[in-house]
């Protein structure tokens, strides 16, 4: 019988969540919710040197926010906990001392200083094959003077004992067959001094522990895959190891390399889902989420940045994702990010998205800005006129600030080249009569308003428009007029004229 479907997002709680995780993350969800199976959220802690405090709490806020809510999580857990790697601290150093006794691995008490004499004596050193005969290990040390250290309490690692010219051969879902040849590969520490495992033990224990059927990862793991295919052979564990997914890398906009942080910094885009505050520093970085992107258009993009349908389709819900995700169609060569394409996304998914959808984020700009949004009908209509020119939230309050408060400034150079008293009093005369029951009506009674006076209609566009807004953009200037009303509107031509005028 085929496993049941079991995968997990395994992040290190170290700081802000990069989009290439959020994407890991994206992935196991969809070929979870496709398979009937179980999106389990794992923290990977077991460094404690790169521990930052409110990670964690920030990587759910991130997949909620994303819409990806893992279905066990250290704060919902399921039957298979601990969820926080470094709460299953005790049970790893058996796993690593029975693959002591079988021979897999063994003691190490270098110290850091040994390490470092031997770093400048062999260049690029790697402890390994070709060095660990040379070392102070269980491998050359005898066996009482292995239990004189160990009963001495003297500091030491579990490395892995990596066999000589094998070749470690594995199918990747993406990839197909990867092998790696055991030379390259060093005698990576399994367990740290302090007792902890590190990642490459506990990856392994944890995916078995927690039944794990399928790892998709990044790219940027594929080196380390042949040590953990080794310890699921050695620990016995064979026949449960999970099928491996190793995903493309998400690149830098040119292609040259992989997608950082600091590439953001430099060409001005978020790479973090949400704003990440570092605990030490107090320096924000700038996620997508505050930049203004709709969740639907994150998890959208993310999707297509390595997989795509077999169509042209691009537009795609989480909901459809979930139904026509498939791992055959995920590609093997690395996805360039695109920042002007994410904002295309977002862009899309304003356009279609209802106003009672994006009504509170739109309000919360608006709050930003210091407008108090009272009236919500009054917001939907404005939402649902302006949307098609808003690519990131707080467009909205560029595109809507005039409807709330009469413009502060004009764009006065384009109107008062051509500004006549004539003009003037046409504004004057509309004002007066103005009827703005309906939109087309309005229109009809200004533009035969304006031929009365000898106008062309077109030359007073304009200014109306310039009257009610102070620049010159937005949706049909009768839909402004109308939503504003007849008292708002003929305060604010008089407003205008009086500014035009001097
Ligand atoms: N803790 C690793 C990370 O931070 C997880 C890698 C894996 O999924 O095996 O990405």
């Amino acid at each position: 019988m085929d496993k049941k479907v079991r995968v997990r997002f395994a992040p290190s709680p170290t700081g802000g969540l990069h989009l290439g995780g959020v994407r890991t993350a994206l992935f196991n969800y969809l070929f979870a919710k496709k398979n009937n199976g179980t999106f389990v959220l794992r923290i990977e802690d077991t460094d404690q040197n790169r521990f930052v405090e409110g990670a964690e709490e920030y990587i759910v806020d991130c997949l909620n926010w994303c819409g990806i809510t893992p279905d066990e999580s250290p704060n919902n857990p399921g039957n298979y906990g601990p969820y926080r790697q470094s709460e299953r601290k005790p049970s790893y150093r058996k796993f690593a001392e029975q693959l002591i006794t079988d021979g897999y691995a063994y003691y190490a008490f270098d110290t850091p200083e040994e390490l470092d004499v031997k770093r400048k004596e062999i260049s690029n050193f790697q402890y390994g094959q070709a060095t660990r005969m040379q070392m102070r290990n269980s491998l050359t040390l005898t066996i009482s003077e292995v239990e004189d250290l160990l009963s001495a309490n003297t500091p030491h690692v579990i490395r892995i004992k990596i066999p000589e010219n094998e070749v470690v051969h594995f199918n990747d879902l993406i990839r197909g067959d990867v092998s790696f040849e055991t030379a390259q590969v060093d005698d990576k520490v399994l367990l740290k001094a302090d007792g902890m495992p590190t990642y490459h033990l506990a990856v392994v224990v944890d995916d078995k522990a927690m039944e794990i059927s399928h790892a998709f990862r990044g790219e940027e793991w594929l080196p380390s895959a042949p040590i953990h295919i080794l310890l699921w052979k050695y620990l016995g564990w064979e026949s449960d190891m999970p099928q491996w997914a190793h995903l493309p890398l998400i690149l830098k906009p040119d292609g040259h390399g992989k997608l950082s942080k600091r590439d953001g910094d430099r060409l001005g885009f978020p790479v973090y889902a949400m704003n990440w505050t570092d605990p030490k520093t107090g320096d924000m970085t700038k996620g997508f989420k505050e930049m203004g992107f709709l969740p639907e258009a994150f998890i959208n993009m993310l999707a297509l940045l390595g997989w795509n349908d077999g169509t042209d389709q691009e537009l795609f819900a989480l909901a459809e994702l979930e139904e026509k995700f498939s791992i055959e169609r995920i590609s093997k060569a690395g996805a360039k990010f695109d920042f002007e394409k994410a904002k295309w996304y977002n862009h899309e998914w304003i356009k279609v998205q209802s106003a009672e959808r994006l009504a509170p984020s739109v309000k919360q700009e608006l709050k930003f800005a210091g407008v108090d949004v009272k009236n919500d009908s009054f917001l939907f209509t404005i939402i649902d006129l302006i949307k098609d020119r808003c690519t990131l939230l707080p467009d909205f309050v560029a595109q809507s600030g005039y409807f709330f408060r009469a413009p502060a400034e004009y764009d006065t150079a384009s109107v008062k080249p051509k500004w006549t008293p004539e003009k003037a009093e046409f504004f004057k005369a509309y004002a007066e009569n103005i009827n703005l029951t309906d939109a087309s009506i309005a229109e009809t009674a200004f533009k035969a308003l304006a031929e009365e006076k000898g106008f062309k209609p077109g030359e007073l566009m304009l200014p109306f428009r310039i009257m009610l807004v102070g620049g010159k953009f937005g949706p049909g200037v009768f839909d402004i007029a109308i939503l504003l009303g007849a008292k708002e509107t003929k305060s604010r031509i008089e407003k205008a004229i009086a500014v035009f005028n001097s």
